[in-house]
């Protein structure tokens, strides 16, 4: 089913971006193509995400391992989501370490992994909140944090938050998705050998995700 919805998806969306790159003179018709641009790329999101469940149920997740700079990662990650920053006027910082942090991994799928992770923090955040990046090297490993001060999860649902489809609450409660991201980020860390884990002090305390990987080799060695 989600590779027959590729293709329509596809065309749909190729040709909003010639009505987009036609500009438009007319008022109503530029908040028009406004939200066909956001709505084909939120569907075209949502169908990556359950074709990713389906490969990696069925094992057919082929990862392009290669030396890369982890901070590249990181910012092509926030970078994906600027416009949502942008649309909920949230502030975003990145701290990352000076020197390249060097990790054999797939950068896509990691930026993925980050990118959801960010996306996350800026959905469940309400607007102008704060959400923070950060980049820790430890003896063999690089953390990568993600924390905002949003609606967060009541501990007790935290470690649920990783499962198949799970949502803590309702849309009518801002829980807004699939559910399939966290399940699917998980799955791809492990296949790095990392790891991922989810903190928060409960509703209303926001939370923090972490991302554990492991170093190619000792940075500046
Ligand atoms: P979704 O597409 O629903 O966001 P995810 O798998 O990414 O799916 O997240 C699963 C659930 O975990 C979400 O529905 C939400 O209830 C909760 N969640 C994830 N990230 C956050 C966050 N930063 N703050 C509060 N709740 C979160």
């Amino acid at each position: 089913l989600s590779h027959e919805l590729r293709n329509p998806i596809g065309a749909i969306s190729s040709a909003v971006q010639v009505l987009n790159a036609q500009g438009s003179s007319d008022a109503a018709t530029a908040p028009v193509v406004d939200i066909l641009i956001r709505q084909t790329r939120h569907l075209a999101r949502l169908l990556d995400d359950i074709l990713d469940v389906a490969r990696i149920s069925r094992g057919r997740v082929v990862l392009k391992i290669e030396p890369v700079d982890l901070r590249t990662c990181v910012q092509d990650a926030v970078d994906g989501n600027k416009q949502l920053f942008a649309d909920k006027a949230h502030a975003v910082s990145i701290d990352m370490p000076k020197e390249p942090v060097i990790a054999e991994v797939d950068c896509t799928r990691v930026a993925q992994v980050l990118g959801n992770l960010v996306n996350n923090a800026a959905k469940y955040s309400p607007p102008q909140s704060c959400i923070e990046v950060a980049m820790e090297l430890r003896a063999e490993e690089a953390e990568i944090l993600v924390r905002d001060n949003g609606i967060g999860i009541e501990p007790h649902l935290v470690p649920h938050v990783f499962e198949a489809f799970y949502k803590t609450g309702s849309a009518a409660e801002g829980r807004q998705g699939l559910g399939v991201g966290l399940w699917l980020s998980r799955q791809l860390i492990e296949m790095l050998s990392g790891e991922i884990t989810a903190h928060s002090e409960g509703s209303g305390a926001g939370s923090v995700f972490r991302v554990r990987l492991p170093l190619h080799q000792r940075n500046g060695a």
